[in-house]
């Protein structure tokens, strides 16, 4: 008998019809012997939608709370597929995580799964039940609810295969696998029948959303294999695993972007030893995270330009913080939230020279500035123009041969 997590996404579940679409799909695996856990994401659209309704209320909501709120959509999904298993004749039950429990530790809306009670589900199980979940949500050391970061259904699919030791955990989502750049952008994507965890990490880190990063992180630790498939249709979809046996004749497998950075640049800036640290000092007390720095080569040896990027829900905070930091002086703060971030990921780049070089001469080609750059073994990412990224992903998509 084969143990088996099947995550459904929020397009999966994202109408009436879609449910019992997934619900036969589950019936027909649970019909070949195999124990099923059925992990559900909230319906397409329904996060974002409770979201706005706590910022019409604050822009401040408070954590707690919102966990409370967003946990809601979970709730619904999983009662209205257990609804339509046991209409199709399916002994199906589910349980919120509260009920099982699942415990995290961290802050809201960010917390981690740390365990997980197995042996009233294992019971059910056994029983010959399907056992229906929902993603995203969890309990903390007090008792109450968390979330655990958005796209956190993986995450939650993921902890359970590794909790109740699965034999497979299926990732059913609304393409068919995980493509060299977002399919529904760049129609010339090709799907990838193989990819290792650390290129998925890479690629889900910069933007690639087919799977959240942390769920691929614990994957990766925990080597546990897994399988991106589409809802939809029965083709063969993408296999996530150990590095070996995959094939590197190219350079690069995948292009990503993402529009969730900021740049600053600071002007002006006096140039002597620890100045960077009173810098980024305090943006790390008020836990924003800085990505790419740049420094320019002072022209006078006296004061110098910094650039940094960072997150652009931290674009407010941080120049809030340079400006109340009384260690620093500058002459000058811009800003730019109207920049994407294209990454180049393969593991083929540790043993191909010449990558980083045929990426900026691509984008040159173009005509696109480049503002930032950071890499590292098997990425190179830099800072555009938001306007230039589709231009530069189909650009480096044929470049790098990934057509
Ligand atoms: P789910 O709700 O099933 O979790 P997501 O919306 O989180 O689905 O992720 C699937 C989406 O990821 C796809 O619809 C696609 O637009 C996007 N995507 C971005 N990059 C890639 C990629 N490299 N391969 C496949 N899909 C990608
Ligand atoms: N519903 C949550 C979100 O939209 C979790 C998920 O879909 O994986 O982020
Ligand atoms: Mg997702």
């Amino acid at each position: 008998m084969t143990k088996k997590v099947l995550k459904f996404g929020g397009t999966s579940v994202g109408s009436i019809e879609r449910i019992l679409h997934a619900a036969n799909l589950i019936k027909k695996e649970h019909s070949k012997g195999n124990e099923i856990i059925v992990v559900v994401s909230a319906m397409s659209g329904n996060t974002n939608e409770l979201i706005k309704k706590s910022k019409s209320i604050s822009e401040k909501f408070i954590k707690r709370e919102l966990d409370l709120l967003l946990s809601t959509g979970e709730q619904i999904s999983t009662a209205l597929i257990t609804g339509a298993l046991n209409e199709l004749g399916v002994k199906a039950k589910s349980w919120m995580s509260w009920q099982i429990p699942i415990l995290t530790e961290g802050e809201h809306t960010n917390a981690r799964i740390i365990n997980m009670s197995v042996k009233k589900i294992n019971k059910y199980l056994s029983e010959g039940g399907v056992a229906i979940i929902p993603g995203f949500q969890g309990l903390s050391s007090v008792g109450d609810i968390t979330t655990i970061g958005r796209g956190g259904s993986d995450a939650t699919a993921v902890a359970i295969a590794k909790i109740f030791n699965t034999d497979s955990c299926e990732i059913y989502t609304d393409v068919d696998g995980v493509y060299s750049s977002d399919p529904n952008k760049i129609p010339v994507a090709k799907k990838i029948p193989k990819i290792s965890y650390d290129e998925m990490l890479e690629l889900s880190s910069v933007g690639a959303k087919v799977m959240q990063s942390s769920a691929v992180q614990t994957a990766m630790m925990y080597e546990i294999p897994l399988q991106v498939k589409s809802t939809f249709t029965n083709r063969e979809g993408t296999e996530i695993f150990n590095q070996e046996n995959i094939d590197y004749s190219k350079a690069v497998t995948g292009v990503a972007y993402s529009k969730d950075d900021a740049k600053i640049t600071l002007i002006g800036v006096q140039d002597k030893p620890g100045v960077a640290a009173d810098i980024f000092e305090p943006l790390d007390k008020n836990q924003i995270n800085v990505d790419m720095v740049i420094q320019n080569i002072s022209p006078d040896g006296k004061t110098t330009d910094i650039t940094f990027t960072i997150k652009r829900n931290d674009l407010k905070k941080t120049i809030e913080t340079l400006n109340l930091n009384k260690k620093i002086k500058f002459k000058n703060l811009n800003h730019n939230d109207k920049v994407s971030k294209i990454s180049v990921v393969g593991a083929g780049m540790v043993t191909t020279p010449g990558v980083t070089f045929k990426m900026f001469r691509a984008l040159a080609d173009e005509n696109i500035n480049i503002l930032a750059i950071s890499t590292s073994e098997i990425k190179i990412s830099v800072i555009i123009d938001e306007t230039k990224t589709l231009e530069a992903i189909k650009k480096l998509h044929s470049i790098f041969k990934l057509n």
